[in-house]
């Protein structure tokens, strides 16, 4: 397949952002530029389209994928059960590099979650990720731009480097501002509890859980056939 590549040169901005919309709108996938890495992106409603992205990455199909929204009432449809310390996280952290795991609604198809009923949701900051979100209208899930076990990318041209051929088309923007992963934690235990590390810090998220527990398998790599909360932790990323 023919990678395309869009620029976001100013002539070319509104353009790509619209192409980008249509391939993802089709049940195309696009790697997008967002603060932290470049995402591999796909429509979260349509499981074909997320489908070629585990493909596209070899990604174990047993890996959940982060769901990447602009607007805050996305949030209602994707999740269920959202309780006030989410909301309380979004108006802190969002948009910026803090995903958050909720509870599902069928919205999702299960592919996303890799069959789990939670689902990993994150508003980035990035002009060009919330330009093409708002553009296709559409949550979209989307891990980072690269082969599974090779490192997140935070340039175009690693993306392209690893995946041109077998991905529809290519946002190029400039590096990504962050360059590293957004912090996961799950909001449906109790207490909530930090399963990725990432940008945002235990500290700053203190401030709203001060109770907050760091997941087993941050702190150690887990037993072989130890069940873990967030699957990822399993593989380098
Ligand atoms: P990546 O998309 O490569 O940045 O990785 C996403 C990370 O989020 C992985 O560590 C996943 O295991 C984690 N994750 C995504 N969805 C969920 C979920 N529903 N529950 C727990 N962890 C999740
Ligand atoms: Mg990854």
């Amino acid at each position: 397949m023919l990678t395309k590549r869009l620029k976001t040169d100013s002539e070319s901005y509104d353009g790509s952002i619209k192409e980008a919309a249509e391939i993802l709108k089709n049940g195309g996938i696009a790697a997008i530029p967002t603060e932290t890495v470049y995402g591999l992106a796909a429509s979260a409603l349509d499981e074909e389209a997320v489908k070629k992205v585990f493909i596209a990455k070899g990604r174990p199909q047993d890996n959940p994928l982060i769901v990447h929204i602009a607007n805050i009432n996305a949030l209602n449809e994707i999740a269920a059960d959202i309780p006030d310390g989410a909301y309380k996280c979004a108006e802190k952290f969002w948009p910026g590099p803090l995903t958050m795991v909720l509870k599902r609604t069928d919205k999702i198809p299960a592919l996303v979650s890799a069959g789990l009923d939670t689902v990993a949701v994150r508003m980035p900051s990035d002009k060009t990720a919330r330009d093409i979100i708002t553009a296709s209208g559409l949550p979209l899930a989307a891990p980072s731009a690269n082969t599974s076990g090779k490192p997140s990318p935070t340039s175009a041209k690693y993306v392209i480097d690893d995946l041109d051929g077998k991905i529809d088309a290519v946002v190029m923007s400039g590096d990504c501002r962050v360059g590293v992963e957004s912090t996961v934690i799950t909001l449906v235990t109790s207490p909530p509890r930090l399963l990725r590390p990432g940008a945002v810090t235990v500290e700053q998220l203190r401030e709203i859980f001060p109770d907050i527990v760091v997941d087993k398998a941050v702190l150690s790599e887990p037993e072989k056939g130890e069940k873990v909360a967030s699957p990822g932790m399993k593989y380098k990323h």
